[in-house]
């Protein structure tokens, strides 16, 4: 499978992935436009060898307003020089390259939405293409994924790692990563959340590589402790495989497991509004409680709309613009996991 998607990528490097040494590059996406007919669309990628050892895929900017993975891997791809790295370094930290130059979640060339669109299609949008690149050509390299999100321009969340869990001992190596870590929240899904099977997650897994993803922050800017949780966090799991065997890290703070305990975890908008929370990230909620007003906009002589979790649970994110359609997700709740 490898070699035959592999020789189908559109994309192209000047990068020989099986070459010692340290290089900042670009992966060259074809795309043709009025203003440019030969053009490339150019996906920062910096790369580091070592001699044998595994092999780690550093993400960040799979959705483009998302900020704290994208600074955390800039300064671990300027930082990191060879003689510290055992195996194999790969970073991209602007994947979705189109879509963080313009600030957004989605790319302003196709609509798309990189983390729905796995595995990808090597003669599809250019979202498809760099979906298609990452499964069949980077994927198989790896021995461990990191894919670094935040809330983006509509969510404020809690910092955590999120992983989905498979074999019983898939799930147990996963959950050890995550202890190490050392977000706040550790979270494991079943894989019925949002994405289904088109993450890079989802994917990954089925390829068998051990993957973590993060949310660390929102609201489309930038948080200090979100990327000081990524910058520890990625220094202490890759000294923890051996790829950067000597790193100066410090111990992994706790981390509370939880996972999201079917659809009554999420809360959504009935009507247009206004939403006023009336819980915030990190509180503890019950069942039945008010979760928050929506004030039509139309004029005071119509009703606010009173909202309700339907779970009790921690509050993982909220809604973070005030305007509210109908069917906006307000909140996610997570609950403590017993025992995995
Ligand atoms: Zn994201």
């Amino acid at each position: 499978m490898t070699a035959a998607l592999a020789s189908e990528t559109r994309l192209w490097t000047t990068l020989d992935f099986d070459q010692d040494g340290k290089r900042h590059d670009w992966l060259r996406l074809p795309f043709s436009s009025d203003l440019s007919a030969y053009g490339t669309i150019p996906i920062p990628i910096t790369y580091v060898k070592n001699g044998d050892g595994p092999t780690a895929l550093l993400i960040a900017g799979n959705h483009g307003d998302e900020y704290e993975g994208q600074v955390a891997l800039s300064k671990l791809a300027r930082q990191v020089e060879p003689g510290e790295v055992r195996g194999r370094l790969i970073v991209l930290p602007a994947l979705n390259y189109p879509a963080v130059a313009a600030g957004r979640r989605l790319s302003p060339l196709d609509a798309g939405n990189l983390n729905r669109l796995f595995p990808g299609d090597p003669n599809g949008t250019p979202t498809q293409m760099i979906a298609h690149y990452i499964t069949s050509v980077l994927l198989p390299l790896a021995d461990l994924v990191i894919d670094l999100h935040s809330g983006g321009r509509s969510l404020a969340y809690l910092p955590c790692c999120l992983v989905r869990g498979g074999t019983e001992a898939e799930t147990a190596w996963l959950i050890e990563l995550m202890q190490v870590f050392g977000a706040p929240i550790g979270s494991i899904s079943d894989g019925s959340g949002g994405g289904g099977a088109t993450t890079l997650s989802a994917v990954a897994q089925a390829l068998g590589v051990p993957t973590l993803t993060t949310e660390l922050g929102g609201g489309a800017t930038f948080s200090r402790p979100g990327e000081a949780i990524a910058t520890q966090g990625l220094h202490r799991v890759l000294k923890h495989i051996g790829v950067l065997p000597n790193a100066a890290t410090e111990p992994a703070p706790p981390v509370r497991l939880m996972r999201v305990d079917g659809r009554g975890a999420f809360t959504y908008a009935p009507s247009h509004g206004l939403f006023e929370p009336a819980a915030e990230i990190g509180d503890t909620v019950c069942a039945g409680q008010c979760a928050g007003v929506l004030h039509p906009i139309a004029g005071p002589q119509q009703p606010p709309t009173q909202i309700r979790f339907s779970q009790s649970g921690l509050v993982a994110c909220r809604r973070a613009p005030t305007l509210t359609a109908p069917g906006d997700c307000l909140f996610k709740l997570v609950t403590d996991v017993e025992r995995m």
